[in-house]
């Protein structure tokens, strides 16, 4: 039976015993730091790699590490941030460089394997690895370079903590995601929002040039081939090719970060509409400075509004909302590194399903459901729904025709999250998380975010990628024609 969790219970899991989280399923210190650790303190020689068959270069264990299930090593190394997912690949291939990457590759094709990439180890479901296969993990690949103009060179295995420590120094942003262990690599190449993203557009639109090694293992450039890097913004997780490297513009760090926490208790479906509504209201007139989120969680309801310039008349401008709230707290002028960090959650990895709950136009898109939604996200303590909002910059036509990211001119994005601490309440919630999943499929809600992927989403290839589907498969068709990169929603030939 699952446990029925107090407030401070629910909190106390979560992490939210200090701060508000926007993105609640920002939690943890991802497994890359304890790979990292792990591997540091056992960088022997009997990793040395064989030559892989069909392979020229010679590489040895500063290039790669190529774990097998019997090495002490790959337990550490196979850990993902969702304990809900297991998978035991043949091979881990820790690549420290290209070149290892190079034969990581060469050695699945020679021994007929499909391979996964694993960066940041967040994938919601688990994409970034398989069974029986080859893992290539570069988690490790964190060179971050800075090149003339504030543009800046990133290997994949960067977290977003990390990038904020080597940026902030220097005054200088890059707008992604809020939590801190979240890899660069994955966030970009599905899309990458948060608290910047209405002023500069996704992680992706701040891309300006990638490196990848290909199914030939062949290190391919986007400066080669523009549809590369379009078929990058938003449809490049795992499926042409493993990035080594990303070319960044960056921008002015704002000093200052405002942020409103809102707290709604004892909710009940009419407050539920009523809150929803205002909240909808209140978003859709934000400057592009601003972000928001409503976030559900059982009986309570938490609405944060951020702003990172001083806004004339905001607290006005969400008056409508803050004059249904149980309580508002601001905090006001607070430095914008300090505050970033409030956000980037707590050691993990967890049990969780997280989900798109899908991309929605405005409030009637949930409103027509009300009723259900609300008694099933109170009636399963560990459900919860939130809604954030995009727009902004994002919907830019040119930014548009110059990325796969299909789904600009909707403007808030849904998240369905559950989470637990035993394995055994794992049915219970994912069964309610599935019914509310059907909910917005009856209600008509087909578009979702490729970063916030599920399984059971029928017509993924539509929902994540909407009408540039077939143009992605061309670009898969180039750089790995016989489906080398696969996982359950990569992109087929
Ligand atoms: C706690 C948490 C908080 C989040 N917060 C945000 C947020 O604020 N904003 C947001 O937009 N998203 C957010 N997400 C979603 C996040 O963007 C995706 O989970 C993202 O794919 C994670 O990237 P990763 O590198 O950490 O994960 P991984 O599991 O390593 O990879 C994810 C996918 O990208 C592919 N991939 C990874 N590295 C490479 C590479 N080098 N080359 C080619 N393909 C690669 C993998 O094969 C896999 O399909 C969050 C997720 C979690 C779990």
């Amino acid at each position: 039976m699952s446990k029925t969790y107090t407030k401070r219970e629910f909190l106390k899991m979560m992490g939210l015993g200090l701060a508000f989280l926007p993105f609640m399923s920002c939690f943890s210190q991802s497994s890359s730091d304890s790979e990292q650790s792990a591997e540091a303190g056992q960088k022997k020689k009997e990793g040395k790699p064989e030559e892989a068959k069909g392979s020229e270069s010679k590489v040895s264990d500063e290039d790669i590490l190529l774990l097998t299930r019997d090495d002490q090593r790959y337990a550490g190394f196979n850990m993902a941030f969702n304990k809900r997912i297991k998978h035991l690949p043949k091979y881990i291939a820790v690549c420290r460089t290209e070149k290892g990457v190079q034969y990581a590759i060469q050695k699945a094709k020679a021994e007929s394997l499909k391979v996964a990439v694993k960066s940041g180890g967040h994938s919601f479901e688990g994409f970034s690895s398989n069974d029986g296969g080859m893992v290539v993990n570069v988690s490790l690949m964190k060179k971050i370079s800075w090149l003339d103009n504030g543009e800046v060179l990133m290997q994949p295995g960067c977290l977003l903590q990390e990038i904020q420590g080597a940026l902030f120094p220097r005054k200088r942003l890059l707008p992604s995601g809020s939590c801190g262990t979240v890899g660069i690599a994955g966030l970009t190449l599905g899309g990458g929002y948060g608290f910047f993203s209405r002023k500069y557009g996704l992680t992706c639109d701040s891309l300006l040039e990638l490196t990848l090694v290909d199914a030939d293992g062949n290190v391919r450039s986007t400066k080669d081939d523009k549809e590369l890097l379009w078929a990058c913004k938003g449809g490049g997780n795992g499926n042409f090719g493993v990035v080594t490297s990303f070319r960044f513009k960056t921008y002015d760090m704002p000093p200052t970060f405002d942020s409103y926490v809102l707290k709604f208790r004892n909710m009940n479906v009419e407050r539920f509409a009523s809150s929803l509504s205002a909240w909808f209201d209140v978003s859709g007139q934000l400057p592009e400075e601003a972000f928001a989120a409503y976030v559900l969680n059982g009986k309570t309801l938490t609405v944060l509004i951020t702003a990172y310039k001083s806004i004339a008349g905001f607290a006005d401008r969400i008056a409508p909302l803050t004059a249904l709230a149980d309580s508002t707290s601001p905090t006001l002028n607070a430095d914008l590194p300090k505050a970033m960090k409030r956000y980037y959650g707590r050691k993990g990895p967890i049990y969780f399903k997280n989900a798109s709950s899908g991309l929605y136009k405005g409030k009637d898109d949930i409103l027509q459901m009300k009723d259900e939604l609300f008694n099933l996200v109170a009636g399963h303590p560990g459900i919860v729904f939130q809604v954030n909002t995009l727009g902004g910059r994002i919907a830019d036509a040119d930014l548009e025709n110059a990325s796969s990211y299909p789904h600009r001119q909707l403007p808030y994005l849904g998240e369905l999250q559950a989470y637990w601490e035993q394995e055994s309440q794992e049915a219970g919630l994912v069964k309610a998380f599935e019914e509310i999943q059907t909910l917005f499929h009856n209600a008509g809600i087909k578009a979702h975010y490729r970063n916030y992927p599920d399984i059971n989403f029928k017509d993924w290839e539509k929902a994540y990628y909407g009408d540039n589907y077939s143009r992605l498969q061309e670009v898969k068709r180039k750089y790995d024609k016989d489906d080398l990169f696969h996982y359950p929603q990569s992109i087929r030939v």
